[in-house]
Order: structure tokens, then C-alpha cells, then sequence
């Protein structure tokens, strides 16, 4: 099977590097499967798991914090505010993001406050999902 190289890059530097045969990833308008070969396009993500199957039947999975995908036909670039390989993500840290964002979230004090502690509680929840390979 043909294979593609992927990136995935944050303001923290490049997370990710490597060649794969089909990369699934969650767009505002639902997941997507791209192939080698794709033709070019340009998708914003949400915060949710990106999985990368390798040609040896494996499957990597990342946390994605939204951002960007751009598809080329031998390129795919991920571009987020963060993203973590599943085995590199803290779950002592994710679990006490989110018991801080569940607090956040209750006290409900303005909008502002809210939408941003909601996004916190995605984040660390994506984060435990894609740790625990729940996803
Ligand atoms: P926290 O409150 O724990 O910082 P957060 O959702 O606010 O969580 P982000 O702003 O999304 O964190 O990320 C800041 C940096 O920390 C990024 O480089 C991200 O990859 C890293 N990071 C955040 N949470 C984890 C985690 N549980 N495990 C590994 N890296 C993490």
C-alpha cells in the first residue's frame, strides 16, 4: 500500500515525523480518512484523536487540540496548539486538568470563563481517552 509522510507540528515544535498508509482524523465536519495520493485540501479540527496506521498494520494514536490539517498528495501536515503521541501523555497531569476544568465548569461565573474551562475539560478528556487507547 502506497504510504504518505505526516507531520504533525505545535508552537512547541514538531510532535510527529513519519510515513503512513492512511491517516483518520475528527474535522468541524466529521472524521476523515485520507489516503496516499489525496488531492490537496485544507480541514480545521476539533479536539479528538488523530490515529496514523503504519504500513506494518500498526496504529499510532495523538491527542489533537483542533488546529488545522493540510492534505497533499505525498504530504500531510497537522498543525495544533498541542498535541501529545499516546504514550508521551501524562495521565496523573490530564486527571488533575481535569478535575480543575470540572470546577471551572460548575461555577459557571461568565461566558468567557466557561467556554475556555470547557475546552480545558475536552483537552484533558481527549487526553485520558487516547491514553487509555479508549477512542
Ligand atoms: P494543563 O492544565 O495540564 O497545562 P492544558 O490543556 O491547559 O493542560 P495545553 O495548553 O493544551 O494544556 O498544553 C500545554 C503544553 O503541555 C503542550 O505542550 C501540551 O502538549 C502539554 N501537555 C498538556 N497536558 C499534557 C499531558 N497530560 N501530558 C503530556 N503533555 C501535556
Amino acid at each position: 500500500m502506497k504510504t504518505v509522510t505526516v507531520n504533525i507540528v505545535t508552537p512547541d515544535g514538531p510532535v510527529y515525523d513519519a510515513e503512513v498508509t492512511m491517516v483518520i482524523a475528527k474535522t468541524t465536519s466529521g472524521e476523515m480518512g485520507v489516503l496516499a495520493g489525496h488531492i490537496p485540501m485544507v480541514a480545521p479540527l476539533t479536539i479528538g484523536a488523530v490515529k496514523l496506521r503504519k504500513a506494518d498494520g500498526q496504529t499510532e494514536v495523538a491527542a489533537i487540540s483542533g488546529g488545522f490539517i493540510e492534505v497533499r498528495p505525498d504530504k500531510i501536515s497537522i498543525l495544533a496548539p498541542s498535541a501529545e503521541i499516546a504514550s508521551s501523555i501524562d495521565l496523573a497531569r490530564a486527571k488533575a486538568a481535569l478535575a480543575r476544568a470540572e470546577q471551572r465548569v460548575q461555577k459557571k461565573q461568565d461566558n468567557v470563563d466557561f467556554k475556555r474551562a470547557n475546552l480545558a475539560l475536552q483537552r484533558a478528556i481527549n487526553r485520558i481517552k487516547v491514553h487509555e487507547g479508549n477512542i
